[in-house]
């Protein structure tokens, strides 16, 4: 018998662990206290995400399936979603807080979840369970666009833009975490811990890391609360440390309710590539090493009592429109002035040349959250002043390369 080997022409890359969009919502569905998702779609939309979660965690994980069928896939299954809400309320009276996550099947079906979740509201909800807090959130998340990192994005966007609401205005940020593992949420509370920050932090899946219990009927839980997810929209500023993991909710609040967000997207426009600890990094993961490091940084020099004043290149049309925000940043962390030091575009990065009348404009803004050193633009390196005030014998900065000072 002859065998023939065939080579295969196809190019690809296969990576089982690169799955769809529910996966991702349920994954932000795990970090809200008193929340289950109901998944509408078939069970191995559940199943198997399930799986892939409690493998790589060693937990236990709540999560529902609507469990379409043959029937539901031909004629609609908006019924199953309807008695799944029910069934779950009836089965666990803490939950308040249910996400609704589409799929595949059911996008393509034309399941309007929206519609189905007004429905709830109106009838079961008031008649069935008055005076119960419920909150019945839908997530569109079609599989045949995107992966679980944007259906990530996408429901973390939706939860935030569902609870989001201003009330005071706090002194804590937003730390949206992305898709991080258990052990990076604890370690990165430890940071805001040192630099004295209160965050709410996106998601708190600190719990996911318990140890393995001898009865095997332990549940872990998520521990961001419905307050933390409405105190969002007063919060100082967003931290968000992966763009795609986050961005879209982090960008909703800076629109709606002018909270600043701040991301290493635009570092990496900056850093090309950084060395840290005998390894190089690039794009935005240096970015995010480097805007880590100053927090933690600027953050410390303040806890020993040291004055900090934090340098800023402007790089106008690159980070122009961060700088209200990196100043809240230097803010937060301690830092007691800031100086916003203009570069011209033949620096090599950004291409738009500085607008002075703009910057001037911008630095004006950026005094009423934080003292700033007006007298060194463009040159930084010899001044040593706060607010107006140089501590120089002399204003040097008459003597700078590019022409006339505003002060
Ligand atoms: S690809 Fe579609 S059917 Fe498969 S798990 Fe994802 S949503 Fe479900």
């Amino acid at each position: 018998m002859n065998c023939e080997v065939k080579l295969k022409e196809r190019a690809g890359i296969i990576n089982p662990i690169f799955t769809c969009q529910p996966a991702g919502a349920q994954y932000a569905s795990i970090g809200i206290k008193d929340c289950i998702g109901i998944v509408h779609g078939g069970q191995g939309c559940v199943m198997f995400v399930r799986l892939l979660f409690s493998q790589h965690f060693k937990e236990s994980f709540e999560r529902a399936s609507t469990s379409l069928h043959e029937d539901g896939a031909v004629f609609g299954a908006l019924n199953r979603v309807e008695e799944a809400v029910d069934v779950l309320l009836m089965r666990y009276p803490h939950v308040k807080v249910i996400l609704i996550i589409s799929t595949c099947s059911t996008e393509v079906i034309g399941d309007d979840i929206d519609g189905v979740v007004r429905k709830l509201n109106e009838n079961l909800l008031p008649t069935k369970y008055p005076g119960r807090e419920v909150h019945l959130i839908p997530i569109h998340t079609p599989s045949f666009i995107g992966s679980m990192i944007t259906g990530y994005d996408v429901a973390v966007r939706d939860i935030i833009t569902y609870f989001a609401k201003k009330t005071t205005p706090s002194e804590k940020i937003n730390l949206f975490t992305g898709w991080a593992n258990p052990g990076d949420v604890r370690a990165l509370k430890h940071l805001l811990a040192e630099m004295d920050a209160p965050a709410n932090v996106l998601f708190e899946i600190e719990k996911f890391d318990a140890p393995l219990m001898p009865d095997g009927n332990h549940v872990a839980h998520g521990e961001t609360t419905i307050a933390d997810l409405q105190d969002t929209a007063n919060a100082t500023a967003s931290f968000v440390l992966n763009r795609y993991e986050g961005g879209k909710a982090a960008q909703y609040l800076e629109s709606e309710f002018s909270v600043p967000a701040v991301t290493p997207a635009v570092g990496a426009l900056i850093y090309e590539r950084i060395t840290y600890m005998g390894n190089a990094y690039c794009g935005e993961e240096a970015a995010n090493i480097l805007l880590q490091n100053q927090m933690a940084g600027i953050s410390f020099l303040a806890s020993m009592g040291i004055a900090v004043r934090v340098n800023c290149l402007v790089f106008w049309g690159v980070n122009s429109r961060e700088l209200t925000d990196i100043c809240l940043m230097a803010k937060e962390c301690g830092a007691q002035g800031v100086n916003l030091v203009p570069v011209r575009s033949f620096y090599g990065i950004g291409s738009e040349e500085i607008q002075m009348a703009e910057f001037f404009a911008l630095r004006d803004e950026c005094m009423k959250i934080i003292p700033q050193i007006t007298h060194s633009h463009p040159c930084n390196a010899r001044s040593v002043c706060f607010g107006r005030q140089c501590l120089l014998p002399e204003d040097l900065s008459e003597k700078s390369p590019f022409g006339e000072q505003k002060n």
